[in-house]
């Protein structure tokens, strides 16, 4: 089969003809339809300092996919060839504290689909039954693509609860565009970006931001008193893992505000702290997806209504893979797909 590859130690991927992935008793083998480009791809790609202790070579990478089941091992009872699936990108081990008591999510001994195993950038890919979704019908296909990135957005927003409190977003990128939708969707009251990226700002308003601004240009001060915010912000949602956005975000919060924190800083940051205690504030850290009411809330939001399709901006074929990811590096993107249907 074809895979997109981490053929060594070294800045690249090839696209290579691989031997067709094994599975065992209680594993699921999909055929790939579309598959979403992440920053962990661009990272792996580029062959930084993060991915040169993480990845051993050779490995194909991609976590980020939507396919069709065509064989499952002789446990499996509850998926068949045809069902339509994507895959939770962490593969838990099932035996741990936290895995027993349901909370998978913190699983210490987690390993990555197409980071610490071979990914879904590739025609086939296997994984075990406890990590295939189900999509519910009228899923659009693109849209069951990017769950993974989506449970992301869904279990950051949702980290606090959002009714009638006023959110401030803080970097507006593919997950960040997805969870200023789905802030609003939940209730919010505001939903205020901060960006940037001029492309991403115009974006983060067509996802239902009331304002989005340039934190260089715009103070946020000054943004609160323009919509008559009184109180600072109730819930931020840190989707940039810069350290300027989050102490940003600490001087704009309420008291008794909480931030939950998905991005994930590059370098050390360091932060006033008097201000998290004197405003009482949380900061919580947000790890992938909760396993699976994320995924549980993430289809039920888009039966009620979410639409996280304008977060969805460019589509490739496989083939033209370093395109796809020259546009998901450029910045003037959202979410970029690429088309596996033709292989
Ligand atoms: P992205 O890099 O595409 O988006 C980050 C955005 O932040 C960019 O658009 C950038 O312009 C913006 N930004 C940078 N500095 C800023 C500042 N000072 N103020 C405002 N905005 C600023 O990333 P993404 O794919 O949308 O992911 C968001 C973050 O979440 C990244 O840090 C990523 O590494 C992280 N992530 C975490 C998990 C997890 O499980 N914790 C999973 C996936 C991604
Ligand atoms: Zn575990």
């Amino acid at each position: 089969m074809l895979a997109l590859v981490k053929a060594e130690a070294g800045p690249g991927l090839r696209l290579e003809t691989v031997p067709e992935p094994q599975i065992g008793i209680n594993d699921v083998l999909i055929r790939v339809r579309r598959t979403g480009i992440c920053g962990t791809d661009l990272h792996i790609e580029s062959w930084d300092p993060w991915a040169q202790k993480t990845i051993v070579p050779p490995l194909i990478i991609g976590h980020e996919f939507v396919g069709e089941i065509v064989d499952v091992g002789s446990n499996v009872a509850d998926f068949r060839a045809g069902d339509i699936v994507s895959g939770e990108g962490h593969v838990v081990c099932g035996r741990c504290r936290h895995c027993l008591a349901g909370r998978r999510h913190l699983c210490a001994n987690t390993i990555g689909l197409g980071v610490g195993r071979d990914g879904c950038f590739a025609e086939l890919v296997s994984l075990p039954m406890t990590n295939v979704w189900h999509h519910a019908p009228g899923v659009p296909e693109e849209v069951a693509a990017i769950f993974d990135p989506f449970g992301n957005a869904v279990h950051t927003a949702l980290a606090f609860p959002v009714l009638g409190e006023d959110v401030l977003v803080t970097g507006a990128g593919p997950i960040g565009l997805m969870a200023i939708a789905v802030a609003r969707h939940a209730g919010a009251r505001f939903v205020v970006a901060s960006e940037l990226n001029p492309y991403r700002r115009a974006l983060a308003l067509r996802m239902g931001a009331h304002v989005a601004i340039d934190p260089r240009e715009t103070n946020l001060h000054d943004v609160q008193a323009q919509l008559g915010m009184t109180e600072g912000f109730d819930v931020a949602l840190e989707m940039s893992g810069n350290a300027d956005a989050l102490r940003g975000a600490t001087d704009n919060m309420a008291h008794g505000g909480s931030i939950a924190m998905l991005g994930i800083p590059t370098a050390d940051i360091s932060l006033d702290l008097t201000k998290l205690v004197f405003k009482m504030l949380t900061l919580r850290g947000i790890y992938g997806r909760e396993m699976y009411e994320t995924w549980y809330k993430m289809t039920v939001m888009l039966q009620s209504g979410l639409d996280i399709t304008p977060a969805i901006t460019h589509r490739f074929s496989f083939r033209e893979h370093e395109a796809a990811f020259a546009t998901a590096r450029s910045g003037d993107s959202g979410k970029v797909i690429m088309d596996w249907t033709d292989a």
